[in-house]
């Protein structure tokens, strides 16, 4: 153990399900729930996880935890692996590493009093002193901001936020070094959000704990957290101080995150960045970067000028194709049934201007010869050809981020971010350093 390591160090983390079939569960594919995250947690230090629901926050935790086995990776706690731990050293471990859970109801058994609750832990690791143990729990309640005259009574008493801080009570009672809290206050009422973050911050720095927080909504994170992770499709895509991540952030997932944050001052109130497109499935992830199927920055191929947001939409086009396809026989029949004609005579064009329409696309690109090759492709697509619709402009029009994957590197900001854009500031700058 060394004593300047972090308190938490995750290194490379995976986990992945397997997805089988049939009734002999043959493996057909696995779930990339996490993979390949690396953090760490200082003493003393609170990290914020944030993502949308499904980029495997919950199974970084319960997979760090060990609380089932990771895939691959490491997992070093004040220096040591933990991967490796047998039964006893793990049993340890749990001492020093307790997890709060998002639904407070859940976490308790209806037939202990919270006095009982609170106190198993203690039991469970070999405290057999009754009234030693009642002591520590009256302490705890206090702390919590419940009263130790609520030792008696039982769950359903109490409101989900005086549930969460029973919650929080039990995970104080064994002393540990770090807490990881995974949606600890999403099923609670916006009103009492704000109490339960503070309280959770105040008990953070009166026991000196490191904290890795859960959160989908990074408002909340923003509360709380020293330094935040932002995942996307079970990697983290950026990792910055608290600050630094609000004021500048660098990846424009986080951007588009955070400009889905309601903003009371209208002064400040930017546009919220739409994302088009659905949150891809971990079990076939995108090609190189993962957001790059919704990117809004999205790199245009070199060879063509594009404006951005026609860019997009042509790769909203292009990634259509790619999955469920264009039907253009559908198409047509549409605008023959709107036009009161037979399908036979619909024009071509006419099935072309529709499908722009449908993708946002302009009726004409701004670059003449990203026009001709668009128009080729959709005079293809209109006649039926998808396959060679697609190639044509998979060949055409392809971008670094669908090729090449972004390494997480650090940005001139001082941030660590994975994204193309971050790469070209980066070259003709400093080069990356670790910390
Ligand atoms: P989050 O907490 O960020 O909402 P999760 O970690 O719960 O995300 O899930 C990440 C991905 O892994 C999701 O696609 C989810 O469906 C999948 N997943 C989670 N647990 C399992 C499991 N036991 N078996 C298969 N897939 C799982
Ligand atoms: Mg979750």
């Amino acid at each position: 153990m060394s004593a300047d390591a972090p308190l938490l160090e995750v290194r490379n983390l995976k986990k992945h399900y397997p997805i089988t079939e049939g009734v002999l569960k043959r493996q057909v594919g696995n779930v990339r729930a996490v993979d390949g995250i690396s953090f760490a947690v200082d003493r003393g230090e609170t990290v914020g996880l944030v993502g949308e629901s499904g980029c495997g926050k919950s199974t970084a935790a319960t997979s760090l935890l060990r609380l089932e086995e990771p895939t691959d990776g490491e997992v070093l706690f004040e220096g040591r692996d933990i991967t490796g731990y047998d039964d006893a050293e793990l049993k340890r471990f749990r001492r020093e590493a307790q997890m709060i859970f998002q639904d407070p109801t859940s976490s308790f058994d209806p037939r202990m009093s919270i006095g009982e609750s609170v106190a198993e832990p203690l039991t469970v690791h070999g405290m057999r002193d009754r009234e030693r143990r009642r002591r520590i729990v009256e302490d705890l309640l206090e702390r919590v901001g419940l009263s130790a005259g609520d030792i008696d009574r039982y769950p359903h008493e109490f409101s989900g936020g005086q549930k969460q801080r029973i919650a929080l009570a039990r995970a104080l009672v064994l002393n540990p070094k770090l807490i990881v809290a995974d949606e600890p206050v999403s099923a609670l009422d916006v009103s009492i959000q704000a109490e339960i973050l503070s309280l959770m911050k105040d008990v953070q720095e009166e026991f000196g704990l490191g904290m890795l927080f859960i959160s989908h909504d990074l408002s909340v994170v923003r509360e709380i957290c020293d330094r935040v992770a932002v995942m996307y499709l079970g990697e983290i895509v950026e990792f910055a101080r608290t600050g630094d991540l609000f004021e500048n952030p660098q990846h424009p997932y986080t951007r588009a995150l955070l400009s889905s944050i309601p903003q009371p001052d209208p002064t400040k109130r930017g546009s919220a960045i739409e994302l088009t497109g659905d949150v891809p499935s971990p079990s076939n992830p995108p090609s190189g970067c993962r957001f790059h199927t919704r990117c809004p920055e999205v790199i245009p191929p070199d060879d063509y000028e594009f404006e951005q947001e026609a860019w997009r939409s042509v790769m909203d086009l292009r990634g259509r194709l790619a999955r469920d396809g264009v039907d253009a026989a559908a198409v047509r029949e549409f605008v023959a049934s709107e036009t009161d004609q037979s399908p036979e005579s619909v024009p071509t064009e006419r099935i072309e201007r529709e499908v722009r329409r449908e993708f946002d696309i302009p009726d004409s690109l701004s670059d003449a010869r990203a026009e001709s090759v668009l128009s080729e492709a959709l005079g293809l697509l209109a006649n039926g050809d998808q396959s060679e619709a697609r190639a044509l402009l998979a060949e055409e029009f392809e971008t670094v981020c669908e090729t090449t994957a972004p390494e997480l590197r650090r940005t001139p900001a001082g941030h660590t971010a994975s994204c193309h854009l971050v790469d070209e500031t980066q070259s003709v700058s400093t080069p990356s350093t670790s910390d």
